[in-house]
């Protein structure tokens, strides 16, 4: 490892040494042995079980159970075998429990079956909020439950712990789907064992997914290539799972500047520079929005973010020049984000006070748009997707009308 980029790591893991210093300090508190219950998140569920629209809180239903809750990748903070921050670690955070120390939870087999049989998706989950490699035993005995209930386990796990053949067979005979999160910027040895596993599972006849948890490494760095080794090779389905910022605000900045220190270490994070161009609905490279706006600048989006940065810079967008120095100062770790959820937030208010029609109405004024401002050409962008949307609106339109 280059020697900058070791003395990068060591100083990501001192921060991280620090802020569970202080959280020790704090006290924190150990995993309570529950019943292990199928349950949401708030991203499986709309809403909790307050009938709260996108609660943080865990909600029931949902499809998904931990045998395990905490996981053992941050016992030891100077080094935790995850090289990026868990949003599942910092979830509890906030609940003061020591995420480190992972328990195994408690299994009612009546109990967890009849949860399962209510619910209508027909997979379940396994690992949310722990590592269910901790406690194999116990992880495949709920597989198998869930096999019971005629639906498809699907784990997912890090391989902490070694699993017995044995155990492996038994997830292997009743069409369990492992997934298998590795990095390449995981340690050496951790990345090879994991590997290794992903193969043998597929040798087995096993049903096993690698899901790569990518970066946007510096060209050249060697990690790069073994990123898109891991990506293209055909042996073993892939999930790209891009890392990722979890918060975009200020009052966060001081935590997420950790995780800000790895994605600079591998040097740019997973979407690198990039933009969304509201006009087209879709997150692009900086160039190709520079190069967009440069000719279209009466479109510069005046969201609070992008307000907020043409007046800490005193930028009055009025040529090619000021565009350029707007992009120049945009931080794409945080501006260009914030960007992103101030746009997504204005599309959801105005689809919202739109009816079906009114839609289609308006992607086809859309659609023309870009036609006129040749995209397709002058971008490289397909716009095939207004089709493609005006379609699927126009089904459901026909669809209400016929009930
Ligand atoms: S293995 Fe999963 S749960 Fe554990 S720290 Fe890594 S991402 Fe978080």
């Amino acid at each position: 490892m280059k020697e900058h980029t070791q003395k990068r790591m060591d100083e990501f893991y001192k921060d991280k040494k620090e802020l569970k210093e202080i959280e020790q300090k704090k006290g924190l508190k150990k995993y309570k042995v529950i019943d292990i219950r199928l349950k949401g998140t708030n991203k499986t569920e709309k809403v909790n079980h307050e009938g709260k629209e996108h609660g943080r809180m865990q909600v029931l239903k949902g499809n998904c159970i931990d045998p395990v809750r905490g996981c053992p990748s941050y016992a030891n903070p100077e080094k935790p075998m995850c090289p990026w921050d868990c949003y599942s670690e910092e979830a509890v955070r906030r609940y003061k429990i020591d995420f480190g120390k992972p328990i195994s939870m408690k299994l009612k087999e009546r109990l967890l079956v009849k949860d399962m049989i209510g619910t209508q998706s027909d997979w379940i989950r396994i690992g949310v909020d722990g590592a269910p490699s901790w406690n194999w035993e116990l992880t495949v005995r709920c597989a198998e439950l869930v096999n019971l209930v005629q639906k498809v386990p699907v784990i997912i796990t890090r391989m902490w712990r070694t699993i017995t053949m044995k155990q492996l067979q038994r997830l292997i005979d009743i069409g369990t789907i492992i997934h298998i999160t590795v990095s390449a910027a995981d340690r050496e040895e951790i990345l090879e064992r994991n590997l290794e596993i992903a193969k043998d599972i597929n040798i087995m006849g096993g049903k096993v997914v690698l899901r790569i948890v990518t970066f946007a490494y510096r060209p050249g760095d060697c990690r790069e290539k073994k990123q898109e080794k891991m990506m293209y090779q055909e042996e073993i389905p892939v999930l790209e799972q891009p890392g990722r910022l979890m918060r975009v605000t200020e009052n966060t900045k001081r935590k997420n500047s950790l995780w800000v220190e790895i994605v600079h270490i591998a040097g740019g994070g997973g979407s690198p520079e990039r933009y969304y161009l509201r006009e087209l609905h879709k997150n692009l490279p900086k160039n190709k929005v520079r190069t967009f706006y440069s000719r279209n600048k009466e479109m510069m989006c005046s969201c609070s973010s992008c307000a907020k940065i043409k007046e800490k810079n005193g930028i009055r967008i009025k040529s090619v020049a000021d565009i350029s120095r707007f992009f120049d100062e945009i931080d794409y770790m945080y501006d260009s984000r914030e960007h992103f959820v101030n746009s997504h937030s204005d599309e959801r208010e105005q689809i919202q006070k739109e009816n079906v029609d009114m839609i289609v109405k308006r992607l086809e004024a859309e659609e023309r748009n870009a036609e006129r401002l040749n995209i397709a050409h002058n971008l490289g962008e397909d716009i095939s997707f207004y089709k493609k949307w005006r379609a699927s609106l126009e089904g459901l339109s026909h669809k209400r009308k016929e009930s």
